[in-house]
């Protein structure tokens, strides 16, 4: 007796929707037309792996049929996803190409129509869950290299990674931009800059969708957290966002456009509030904002039981069923771990027959769904091969993870110490990230928090290690104390300290005081009292507060660089690669700098002077060469609001090594009729120049790109550009131009 039989469900003939060779939208609705209500809010549904084994909840263990059949057969729930930390165990990418292979089985075998599970989980510095997988840096270190292609390299990577094992959907990357040290998620983000942070993640997001070199890569990204997440008003996670529609509009939204220009296929919801009102329960931002102005086609999804806490935390509804209803109508298509399928669906499926939400809007989310499944090839091809998976994802791209790496190192003060000579006698390697795996990964591998005690770490060059392989000659000496570092600095010839701080992840690494500690400058005081040269190397996933620190001889920044980290630092320190990485965020002088970036509205000191005051600007970076840059000129002084302005600019390696240049490309508005930040990033390049060779350079922006939102105090209106000059700036050289 099959499904349909079995349901007494009679189905219409054909079935196109299993002809691969139907245009998709045709299957989509081939298919919706065969489900019946319970199959299509089981689509919309997300449940995590723990629910399938172990004790039905959270052990770890095998996976176990009754398990499966209450999700899986009962609820008939779509999509399974690996929150941090949940992997099979042994935790090998074989295992997980099984593991999900068995739960695809389980699902096609009890779907009546044979419909695929999408599988989830945050490959967010690449495959991050699997133990033997190659970590790339965090988002906020590969914001500092200001290199789309190189983005699209590593998303094409951490794709093949994961589409390997089986996971087809990758919740990232974050376009969140990042304003506040405090705020534990700050190293998530590219950048504190919407057009920065938005051409990365465009760029990752083609990456891991579409590998241009062997396709083999198809998976969906994730554009999150859709919007206002990373402003939470007192720098805790999660809590609510105070965004005036003007900055909501101008600044936090156009980070997000480029994905949704590049075709991400999911979006995830913020899961704080913006303005009073949970993103969850949004209309005016998952309807009117994410579909009809910025033209998003694809999947919304909650965040994790977001819908739940629509009643728990914000008690904007009254019950879970309400809460269902104002999520579902708002937009969202999909719910993440809404803990519990089987009541979920009976909520939606209440909701829908007492006519609180409309059977029109679930099955627009489920055609989503369903296209997704379809244009990822799921329907063909469920399963993945488990003998291919260890040797796709095994230490996969180390040189690229190193270069990666290498290119998010920031220079940020060089008295001359560096590049350390490779023929020193005696280095000492000091501070409490010289040989630290978990500090030098940070949250989000292999656990959640990034500290898993159940677990090894997957295998990593430290920074101590690192500077061993580049200094092979040397006496390198490792001392974990402040008081061996004194001791051994005596006959050195440099110092490198290393410091960092705890991995984590989300509430639990926000802080109060974004700053090195006590500890950690009285290390760097004490060996600088020695008077060797000292370097000073920090591992963090955000700028910290310097205190003594600050006038280090040389400064460096490695964020966390993941797995070649200590390599590639080291080949910034000793000169194999000169540093091009230039800072994607401000860095501020004080704690209580927050929130804080570059582009702050004029007149904020009430006075002639800004209140941009960093210890270190946004775009701050030293090379190991020098560098001009002419003033810019523009292709044409008149321009039209949709018009693209060209400009060039002459740059020269005047030094004697080669080196990259990063050329942002700033806008100036002399006079503009609501407040305009000084400067604002419209575009940016990287030119790699040999020693002595000069090179013209052309950058292009959208006269879009300068967009406000126009209007008094009301605030109601949409971004658009006013007409009159603006100047190009290019360092200290500017180019005018008018719109017209
Ligand atoms: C995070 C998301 C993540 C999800 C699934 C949530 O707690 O906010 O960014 O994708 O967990 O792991």
């Amino acid at each position: 007796v099959t499904g349909a039989q079995a349901s007494g469900i009679v189905e219409p003939p054909g079935q196109e929707y299993l002809d691969a060779r139907a245009p998709v939208d045709r299957r989509v609705d081939d298919l919706l037309k065969r489900m019946t209500l319970e199959e299509k809010v089981g689509q919309m549904t997300q449940i995590r792996l723990g629910k399938l084994r172990g004790n039905c909840e959270w052990n770890p263990g095998p996976l176990r049929a009754d398990c499966m059949k209450a999700v899986l057969e009962d609820a008939k729930v779509g999509s399974i996803l690996s929150g941090g930390g949940d992997a099979p165990n042994p935790n090998t990418p074989r295992a997980w190409a099984e593991m999900t292979n068995a739960i695809q089985k389980y699902a096609l075998d009890h779907s009546r129509l044979r419909i695929p599970l999408i599988y989830g989980a945050d490959g967010v510095h690449g495959h991050s869950n699997v133990v033997s997988a190659t970590m790339f840096p965090h988002q906020i270190g590969l914001g500092a290299t200001w290199n789309p292609e190189l983005l699209e390299r590593l998303g094409a990577s951490t794709g093949r990674a994961m589409r390997a094992t089986g996971v087809f959907w990758n919740f990232a990357p974050v376009s969140d931009i990042a304003r506040d040290t405090r705020w534990g998620r700050y190293y998530e983000t590219y950048s504190e800059d919407p057009v920065l942070a938005g051409s990365l993640a465009a760029a990752n997001v083609r990456g891991q969708q579409g590998d241009p070199t062997d396709g083999t890569a198809k998976l969906t990204a994730t554009a999150k957290h859709f919007a206002g997440y990373s402003e939470p008003f007192n720098g805790h996670d999660r809590a609510p966002a105070q965004l005036p529609i003007r900055y909501l509009q101008d600044t936090v939204l156009p980070a997000f456009q480029p994905q949704f220009d590049a075709g991400v296929g999911t979006v995830m919801i913020n899961s704080g509030a913006v303005n009073g009102v949970p993103a969850h329960a949004s209309k005016y931002l998952l309807t009117t904002q994410l579909r009809e102005r910025m033209g998003f086609r694809g999947v919304a999804i909650t965040d994790w039981e977001d819908i739940r806490f629509l009643v728990d935390r914000y008690h904007v509804a009254a019950d879970y069923e309400e809460a269902i209803a104002m999520a579902v109508n708002a937009g969202v298509d999909m719910a993440m771990e809404p803990s519990n399928a089987a009541e979920f669906t009976a909520g939606l499926l209440a909701g829908v027959r007492g006519g609180a939400i409309p059977g029109k809007r679930i099955d627009q989310a489920v055609r989503r769904i369903l296209k997704l499944k379809f244009d990822l090839g799921l329907f063909e091809k469920p399963f993945v091969d488990p003998e291919r998976a260890d040797a796709i994802v095994n230490d996969a791209d180390r040189p690229l993870a190193r270069q990666a790496a290498a290119e998010s190192t920031v220079l940020l003060r060089n008295d001359g110490v560096l590049p350390l000579s490779t023929g020193a006698g005696k280095l000492v390697v000091t501070g409490d990230a010289a040989d630290s795996v978990a500090r030098q990964l940070g949250g989000w591998t292999v656990g959640w928090q990034g500290v898993p005690t159940w677990s090894p770490l997957p295998p990593t060059v430290t920074v101590l290690q690192g500077i061993r392989a580049a200094a092979p000659s040397a006496n390198v000496v490792s001392a974990p104390t402040r008081a061996e570092a004194v001791a051994q600095a005596g006959d050195a010839d440099a110092v490198v300290v290393v410091l960092g701080e705890d991995p984590g992840a989300e509430g639990e690494a926000d802080t109060e005081a974004p700053a090195l500690t006590a500890d950690q400058q009285g290390l760097v005081d004490a060996v600088r009292a020695t008077g060797k040269p000292v370097v000073v190397v920090l591992l963090t996933g955000r700028p910290q507060v310097l205190g003594t620190v600050a006038d280090a001889p040389a400064l460096v920044a490695g964020w966390l660089p993941g797995s070649e980290g200590g390599g590639a630092i080291a080949d910034v320190l000793f000169g194999a690669v000169n540093p091009s990485g230039k800072l994607p965020v401000s860095w501020p002088k004080t704690v209580g700098d927050q929130p804080f970036s570059y582009d702050q509205l004029r007149g904020a000191n009430a006075g002639e002077s800004s209140a941009y005051d960093p210890a270190f600007a946004f775009g701050h970076g030293l090379s190991y060469t020098t560098f001009t840059t002419s003033a810019p000129t523009v292709k044409s002084a008149e321009a039209r609001r949709d018009d693209q302005v060209k400009v060039s600019v002459t740059v020269a390696n005047t030094g004697q090594r080669d080196g990259t240049l990063v050329v942002p490309v700033y806008v100036h508005q002399p006079v503009s009729k609501v407040l305009t930040p000084d400067r604002r990033l419209v575009g940016f390049t990287r030119v790699a120049l040999k020693a002595g060779e000069q090179r013209t350079v052309e950058v292009a922006f959208d006269v879009k790109r300068l967009a406000v939102t126009a209007g008094d105090m009301d605030g109601s209106g949409k971004p658009e550009v006013a007409k009159g000059d603006y100047d190009v700036v290019v360092g200290d050289g500017r180019a005018r131009f008018t719109v017209r």
